[in-house]
């Protein structure tokens, strides 16, 4: 049996960042437990190919349970079985989210190294930006992120200045803690290929001696032992092994960490007695808390000239507003538009051909909208219940419908007449609000942003984890990847997600 300081379960975004700072501690035996493979497809690499490469190999290809908000249909949510994880199948755009967003989190640990000033210096030790360095950005850090500029496609600058036009701010950047207005997004990528978090973190920390890469290693349970994780079992391509450590650190995603707190006993004790798991841990949150970010594909326009291929990943800016005031600058959005330019729209829908549509996505950055995760069985082959209650509020649904009239508002800007033949979806003869939000119903994909299923706090009543990520009732565990955020920020989670893997190597006692 081996044994080692720390454990990391999940060589994904959080777990890449993990194993490489604690390891940068020459005296701390750290091993990175993975259930995927390293990357052998060259088509991760490129950026225009993030939307194809769902499905294959290397994607755990979860699904919801069927939407009552989205007219009864069953969400696709791809997640990378990978090292890397789903750094190696995301879109590549770096948003920090607005400075507001990370208040509640703050609020609900008592702990400001949650709030914006304190999540600052690890964003920025994150990153190594394009534009160099200053008060809100690094220039050293193992992440490549780039702010393209000329390279966005002609369609999207037309957009940009639609937006513009229609008295939107310009604000150029996404990460400096405001987020009102038009920016190109910044994408991490190095000369002209896509940068996981295991490219940035992984590969340069592996020539250290002191870590331990395991692929095809499937952790199936911890072993729980008098308010400790002794350690994980596993299967290591196909064989049971047995795995000890000091410290655990789930890192295994915001479906993954709670299912695999689930089948270990730690969670609902009545829910655990239902799937005849016996109960090591009552702690009710595990599961519980989920919620994504949607986006409406959309409002589709017809072209009236081609639209070339792009340079880029297809979506290259998104645009937050406040939906009262889309010319307000101070403003925490709540809502988001993007313009795609390639055929975009959710299955409901004919799948356009190729250079004659482009779309205008938009979302809530701010969903009310709560779900769960469950288990259907005790073992790691029962499949995920996922259900994220999509659009099951008041104020969901009618914030996409305010987000909708907005984006057709500005496609209809005379910045976009020369791409503009006219609105295919929804179409002119959708209009009122029921109309677009039945229409809504049928549009919207995942944004791929799920989080919250192990939220942090202070109390085993309100979360599963406390202002340190230790799991509540027990001295060793943590958890470290997108389920702790309690609440979602509003862009993209991924810088976010490292940032939050930073602190927590960085302040690690
Ligand atoms: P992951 O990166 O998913 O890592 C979890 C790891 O744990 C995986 O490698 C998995 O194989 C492993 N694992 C799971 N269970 C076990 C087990 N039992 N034993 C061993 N290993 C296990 N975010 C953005 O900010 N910008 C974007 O443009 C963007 N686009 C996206 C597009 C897509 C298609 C997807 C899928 C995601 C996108 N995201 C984006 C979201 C972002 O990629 C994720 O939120 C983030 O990568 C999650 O990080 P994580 O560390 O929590 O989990």
């Amino acid at each position: 049996m081996r044994h080692f300081d720390v454990l990391v379960i999940g060589g994904g975004s959080a777990g890449s960042v993990l194993a490489s700072r604690f390891s940068e501690n020459a005296d701390c035996q750290v091993a990175l437990l993975e259930a995927g493979e390293w990357p052998n497809d060259p088509d991760i690499a490129r950026p225009d190919m993030w939307p194809l490469i769902q499905g294959r190999s290397y994607d755990w290809q979860y699904a919801t349970l069927p939407q009552a908000g989205t007219a009864n249909r069953v969400h696709p949510w791809p997640r990378g079985r990978i090292v890397g994880g789903s750094s190696c199948l995301h879109a590549m755009a770096h948003v920090r989210g607005h400075q507001d967003d990370f208040a509640p989190w703050a609020q609900a640990t008592g702990d400001q190294n949650w709030s914006w000033q304190g999540l600052l210096p690890w964003f920025i030790k994150s990153e190594r930006f394009s534009q160099g360095a200053s008060a809100v950005h690094g220039a050293d850090g193992p992440l490549d992120v780039w702010l393209p500029d000329e390279e966005v496609h002609p369609l999207v600058k037309s957009y940009m200045q639609a937006g513009l036009n229609q008295g939107v701010p310009w604000l150029g950047d996404h990460n400096t803690g405001q987020l009102c207005g038009v920016a190109p997004n910044s994408l991490t990528i190095r000369q002209g290929e896509r940068v996981s978090a295991a490219d940035a973190w992984l590969k340069p920390a592996l020539k250290r001696s002191n870590l331990t890469l395991l692929l095809q290693t499937q952790v199936e349970k911890l072993l729980i032992k008098q308010h400790k994780i002794a350690g994980v079992a596993c299967l290591i391509a196909g064989e049971a092994q047995t795995i000890t450590a000091d410290t655990v650190i789930l890192a295994a995603g915001a479906l993954s960490s709670p299912a695999l707190l689930m089948r270990s006993g730690i969670g609902c004790a009545s829910e655990l007695a239902a799937l005849g798991i016996s109960c090591q841990l009552p702690l009710d949150r595990v599961g519980k808390n989920l919620h994504d970010h949607l986006l409406a594909a959309g409002n589709v326009w017809l072209a009236r000239q081609p639209i070339a291929k792009t340079r880029l990943q297809h979506s290259e800016s998104l645009m937050y507003l406040d939906s009262a005031d889309i010319t307000r600058r101070d403003a925490q959005p709540d809502i988001v538009l993007g313009c795609v330019c390639a055929p975009s729209v959710a299955e409901s829908f004919p799948q356009p051909v190729a250079g004659t549509t482009y779309t205008l996505l938009c979302g809530v950055t701010r969903p009310t909208s709560r779900g769960q995760i469950t288990l259907s069985g005790a073992g790691s082959h029962d499949k995920l219940l996922i259900d994220p209650a999509y659009l099951q509020t008041e104020h969901d649904r009618q914030t996409f419908v305010k987000a909708l009239k907005i984006a057709r508002k500005i496609g209809n800007d005379a910045a976009l007449s020369p791409w503009r033949e006219k609105e295919w979806l929804p179409g002119e003869t959708v209009q009122d609000d029921a109309a677009l939000s039945d229409f809504i119903a049928r549009a919207v994909i995942t944004h791929h942003h799920p989080v919250g299923t192990c939220q942090m706090g202070k109390t085993a009543q309100d979360s599963v984890v406390d202002g340190r990520l230790r799991i509540h009732g027990l001295e060793n565990g943590y958890v470290v990847d997108a389920s702790v955020i309690p609440t979602i920020t509003s862009g993209p989670v991924h810088a976010a997600i490292l940032a939050i893997a930073e602190s927590f190597a960085g302040r690690f006692r």
